[in-house]
């Protein structure tokens, strides 16, 4: 049935209220392609360990992370929706690759280096996080795991540590790839620069009409031309060039009307996705997480059992 396709898996952490950018950036690849695959996405909740000590926060953010993806469309009968804490064969491979690699391989991880210096508390969960991310890969025999380019450092350590453990034993785990998404390039916000939370600059993603409104109406124009660009900049993603010229044509210089159309592209995208995620309740995350437990432990206990036999456990 399904056995010809590759295999796929995205970790996802809660990065709070979505705004477009990630959207364009991050969920709408994912949709793009997860059906060609065999695909995994798990919800990292003990990766968020590493800087999160807040229980509730934790679980709340897993719920949502969950919500956002349904919402947008994410079938959860074609792909396997599991949390990682769920399944504690993550904990167990993650151990045996750490007794495979070296603090000195480790030290020289780009993500753990720019986490420090931005003023994280360099804890040792932080520091061995390339080992969690490899188990999370090696358990499910995963081909490709897509990832922006800052993560590609991460998925050479999967390999590192898969290739050890090759090496070591039995040529027993997959080596991933890792697939680098050419989305849609940065997303732009209000005011020109990169759409971000910390800028304070997004278009949410679930928001209502009237915060889709004030975000539009807030984009900053300068006095001079017939386009808008930022204005066009955020329309592009909706609408073909060739859909756009007319509109644009017509209303040359009347900034006004153009943002009052963009409110309108983007509410016809964003209505559904808004609607569905209300009527998304916890015991419907419940049900997705529980059937994703039981899909991924059916294949991670096939790794984890030939992993044991091969190092001596069991
Ligand atoms: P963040 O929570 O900001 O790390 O965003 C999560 C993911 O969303 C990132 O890894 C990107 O793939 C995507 N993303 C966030 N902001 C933008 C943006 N302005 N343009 C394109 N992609 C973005």
């Amino acid at each position: 049935m399904t056995n010809t396709k590759k295999r796929l898996l995205t970790g996802l952490q809660s990065s709070g209220t979505l705004h477009i950018g990630n959207y364009f950036g991050a969920l709408k690849p994912f949709l793009d392609i997860y059906q060609d695959y065999d695909s995994y996405l798990m919800v990292a909740d003990y990766h968020s360990l590493t800087s999160l000590r807040d229980p509730e926060e934790l679980r709340k953010n897993v719920y949502n992370v969950v919500r956002d993806y349904l919402a947008v469309g994410v079938d959860p009968e074609q792909v396997v929706i599991f949390r990682q804490s769920d399944n504690q064969d993550h904990m167990e491979l993650a151990w045996v690759f750490n007794c495979l690699v070296t603090v000195p391989f480790l030290m020289q991880a780009h993500s753990y280096k720019d986490k420090v210096a931005k003023g994280l508390e360099p804890n040792a969960g932080l520091f061995t996080y390339p080992m969690l991310q490899a188990a999370d890969i090696a358990l499910y025999d995963i081909d490709v795991v897509p990832v922006g380019e800052d993560q590609r450092q991460h998925i050479e350590y999967t390999r590192e540590a898969v290739g050890k453990f090759n090496r070591a034993y039995n040529d027993l785990l997959r080596e991933p790839e890792e697939m680098i998404l050419s989305g849609v390039g940065v997303v732009p916000g209000t005011d020109g620069q990169k759409m971000s939370k910390s800028y304070g600059n997004t278009i949410p993603l679930f928001g209502t009409r009237e915060e889709i409104k004030k975000a539009v109406m807030s984009i900053v124009t300068d006095s001079e031309g017939d386009i808008p660009e930022n204005v066009y900049a955020i329309h592009k993603l909706l609408r073909t060039e060739e859909e756009l010229a007319p509109i644009y044509n017509e209303h040359k210089g009347r900034y006004g009307d153009l943002k009052n159309i963009l409110v309108e592209d983007l509410e016809t995208l964003i209505a559904p996705m808004r609607e569905k995620r209300e009527s998304i309740s916890d015991e419907i995350v419940e049900s997705v997480l529980a059937a994703g437990k039981k899909k991924a432990q059916e294949k991670s206990s096939e790794t984890i059992d030939k992993v044991r036999k091969a190092i001596g456990i069991r």
